[in-house]
């Protein structure tokens, strides 16, 4: 994977890890600088994969169809909106539902009213960084609900268009020459915000994308449930095949199994990428 080099190539990069290292510290209090504390981190990390994921206060990015559809029918509008919705959200970007004009104008309003007071949640981060190196790679920064700033990559050539997402706000892997290990691990990505990153680089080139790589800020099987649903989502609901997609890991014993079991446990899904496991020090996040 080429993507340490382009991203040496960007522009301000290096003052842009900086920025995420002292956002994601102003944010929380837990990050971890030394071997010792990655290691209590990763006992949380992986305690928290065990965890059912919440339903009612799911963003609506990351629903299936069928998950839009109830959900717009709870809200007392007729089941043909949920296609509506799934084709706003996905295809044509809506940031808020005020934005989907095929709505009934004072529904959205309403809608509008939950989102600002937190009653209701699209799922969009804000780019709050965006730099474009001399190959084409864009690279952003994505401001999360929470305050947190994560990175993704948009990757373009003649054939593809591939995004290398985060799936963790840091990292608890510590590998000593990886900038985003030093700055320690905050919380993993939820499924929304992995998914999330893929609608940003897809509105920013204004072209779908074709291949993804989770070799971003993170290690993706140490929030499995996450990444699983997230590459469901991005299969069935944005299109993007799943040969195109790899699951990069510097190997957690147990994980890989798991990833698969979690992926043959929901019935949409046959199959899931295989993942790509490698040494800490050949993975290279693009982090040095
Ligand atoms: S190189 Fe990858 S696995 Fe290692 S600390 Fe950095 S993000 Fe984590």
């Amino acid at each position: 994977m080429p993507k340490p080099t382009m991203i040496s190539a960007v522009t301000d990069a290096a003052a842009a890890e900086a920025n995420i290292a002292e956002a994601n510290t102003a944010v929380t209090n837990t990050a971890v600088t030394n071997t010792a504390g990655a290691d209590l981190v990763l006992d949380e990390a992986t305690e928290s994969d065990a965890e059912p994921s919440p339903t009612a206060d799911r963003p609506l990015i990351g629903r299936s169809l069928a998950e839009l559809t109830a959900w717009i029918q709870e809200q007392g509008q007729p089941a043909y909106r949920g296609k509506q919705l799934h084709q706003w959200l996905y295809e044509r970007q809506a940031r808020s539902l005020a934005e989907i004009t095929v709505f009934p104008q004072r529904w959205r309003s309403q809608m509008a009213e939950q989102e600002q007071t937190g009653q209701l949640e699209v799922g969009r981060s804000q780019v709050h960084f965006r730099s474009v190196a001399a190959d084409g790679t864009v690279k952003f920064l994505l401001r999360l609900r929470d305050g947190h700033i994560i990175e993704t990559v948009g990757m373009p050539s003649t054939k593809r268009l591939t995004v290398c997402v985060s799936s963790q706000v840091g990292c608890p892997m510590a590998c000593d020459f990886c900038a985003t290990g030093k700055g320690g691990f905050q919380r993993n990505l939820t499924a929304a915000e992995i998914v999330d990153q893929v609608l940003t680089v897809q509105a920013d080139f204004g072209d779908r994308v074709s291949n993804l790589v989770f070799m971003g800020m993170g290690e993706p099987l140490l929030n499995t449930q996450a990444v699983v649903q997230a590459i469901q989502c991005l299969n069935q609901e944005v299109g993007i095949g799943q040969r195109g997609m790899t699951v990069s890991t510097v190997g957690i014993p147990g994980r890989i199994r798991q990833l698969a079991e979690l992926g043959t446990q929901d019935g949409r899904t046959p199959q899931l990428p295989s993942p790509s496991a490698s040494t800490p020090r050949t993975r290279n996040c693009g982090k040095s």
